[in-house]
């Protein structure tokens, strides 16, 4: 029998997992990635002995990851090898002021408690209920499509929402429980990552902290990349096709149904088409106006997640205070966070995020230098200059060299800078965004830009822009979600 021929535009990780999905489907899978590598925003460079991810560097929800693999009969470990990390995190709140998240759940529950009386038993009190969240969205809600609030209307899901205030603010939840500053930074730190403050983000996204101080952070050895070379090799033993190099220019639509792309100037039929580059560019970019679900002006009113400023630098020494992940919390903490999300402007002190795989990894590294990743968020309103990212980076290299109490800048062997611009050339981001849309809550579930096109019944969307979210493990899930409903699809009206 003929295989039914897909296409998937974009080899980020929602790409990736629908390309698995469909090709153990039994569909002749066909990617194509205008850039020279897969992995999307996940890629990774070599430099001077350097070996740096380029986006991702968290791996946090491993079970995701897990069942992502032995959805196909295989485990992670037969791909990559997870090294979880001890400490999880730091984050440093003045030059002599940190506090490093043990991986060990009773001795953080301990360092609490020595912060805050009543705050061990608070932690344990806030991570059981984010668990109990975390069990029931990965068991059920995560992975709907969200075509429509009809999914959710079930009496299970309605009595698990209303017994866990799913969507009252996270704020609230964590600042009945915690007055300490310093813990409420650290309880509303994981959904920064969701794109918008903890009063705009509903409860559901403690599952963040759960990942984070329950389950942990955890490694890939060779960094983030590994996953991506992980589920590429297995796309690969399924057979997908892969065309690098290759920018999809136009989604070709005949009698409502798409037959095809054009290619880097050439047309390839195909009997349905996925999306995983960015929403916005897929339908301002590749379809004609008549095919869209949504204009400029809907995606004018979306509140985006940030863009970064960030620097790749390579260090001609070791550098003993920082460990793998360092979060810069140093500075006026809600200034920065109202010029992101409220009123879009530049700080002077900015916070930002230092990764230093090389404390863990040997490879990423040359013996006895060190590989840094420095990320400093912004709005998505403002475009950086050549000023402003110097200007910046002077900034994080004082505070830095002034936390590990020795100097940086002058052995700085490497240095490659990547910003909002590079964004929009290198991915199609709207904006420059760097992780999609924020997760608030009228950003959340079937109120999320709609996986189906409503005008033509074989584009799909995946991705960071559609649902569960921006991510890692929601990208693997957005990836199967969008398979399963193509076979739905193909498979009802035999297209
Ligand atoms: C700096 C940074 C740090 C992050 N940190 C973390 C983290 O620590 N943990 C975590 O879980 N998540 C993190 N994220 C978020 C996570 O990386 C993303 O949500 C996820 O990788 C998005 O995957 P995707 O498949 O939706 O999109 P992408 O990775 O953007 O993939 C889309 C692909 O489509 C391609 N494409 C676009 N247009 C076309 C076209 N016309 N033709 C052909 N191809 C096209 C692009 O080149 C790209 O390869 C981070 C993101 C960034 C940028």
């Amino acid at each position: 029998m003929i295989k039914k021929k897909i296409a998937i535009i974009g080899s980020g990780f929602s790409g990736l997992s629908s390309a698995c999905y469909l090709a153990k489907h039994g569909y002749d899978v066909t990617v194509f990635e205008k850039n020279s590598q897969v992995g999307g925003r996940a890629r990774m460079f070599e430099a001077e002995g350097f070996k740096f991810d380029m986006g991702p560097s968290w791996y946090w929800m491993p079970d995701v990851f897990d069942k992502f693999f032995a959805d196909f009969g295989r485990a992670t470990n037969e791909f990559y090898q997870l090294k979880q990390l001890d400490p999880g995190f730091q984050i440093i709140y003045s030059p002599d002021e940190t506090l490093a998240i043990d991986a060990d759940f009773n001795s953080l529950v301990q360092k609490f408690e020595s912060i805050e009386q009543g705050a061990g038993k608070n932690l344990r009190k806030f991570v059981a209920n984010a668990e109990y969240k975390y069990q029931i969205s990965m068991s059920d809600l995560v992975y709907k499509p969200s075509h429509s609030f009809l999914e959710f209307v079930k009496w299970n899901i309605i009595k698990q929402v209303l017994k866990t205030n799913l969507f009252s603010p996270l704020s609230n939840e964590v600042r009945k429980l915690f007055k300490d500053t310093r813990l409420v930074k650290l309880m509303e730190f994981p959904v920064i990552f969701l794109g918008a403050m903890a009063d705009k983000i509903p409860a559901l996204y403690s599952i963040m902290n759960y990942s984070a101080l329950k389950q942990g952070t955890f490694y890939p050895k060779g960094g983030m990349v590994e996953i991506v070379h992980g589920m590429k090799k297995l796309a690969d033993s399924l057979g997908v096709t892969f065309e690098l190099n290759a920018n999809v220019e136009k989604i070709e639509v005949k009698d409502n149904r798409c037959n095809g792309l054009t290619v880097n100037n050439t047309f390839h039929q195909f009997d349905a088409v996925i999306s995983s580059a960015d929403y916005h560019h897929t339908e301002m970019n590749l379809l004609a106006p008549n095919w869209r679900n949504y204009g400029s002006e809907y995606w004018e009113k979306k509140v985006f997640a940030p863009s970064s400023i960030l620097f790749y630098l390579g260090i001609n020494k070791r550098i003993a205070k920082l460990i793998h992940h360092n979060l810069f919390f140093n500075t006026d903490f809600e200034k920065h966070a109202d010029a992101i999300y409220k009123k879009p402007e530049w700080v002077k002190e900015p916070l930002f995020y230092v990764c230093m795989p090389s404390k863990t990894d040997d490879t990423v590294a040359p013996d006895s230098y060190e590989n840094l990743f420095i990320l400093i968020p912004h709005s998505t309103e403002l475009e950086s200059d050549e000023d402003l990212i110097e200007r910046n980076f002077e900034n994080v290299l004082s505070r830095l060299e002034l936390y590990c109490g020795e100097a940086i800048r002058e052995h700085i062997v490497y240095r490659r800078d990547f910003s909002g611009k590079d964004f929009k050339s290198e991915y199609n981001s709207f904006k420059g965004n760097a992780y999609g849309l924020a997760n608030t809550l009228m950003q959340t579930a079937f109120f999320k830009p709609k996986m189906k096109n409503k005008k033509i019944g074989n584009l799909l969307y995946t991705g960071q822009l559609t649902v569960p979210g921006p991510g890692v493990p929601p990208a693997l899930i957005s990836g199967k979600i969008a398979a399963t409903e193509m076979d739905k699809i193909l498979t009802r009206f035999e297209i």
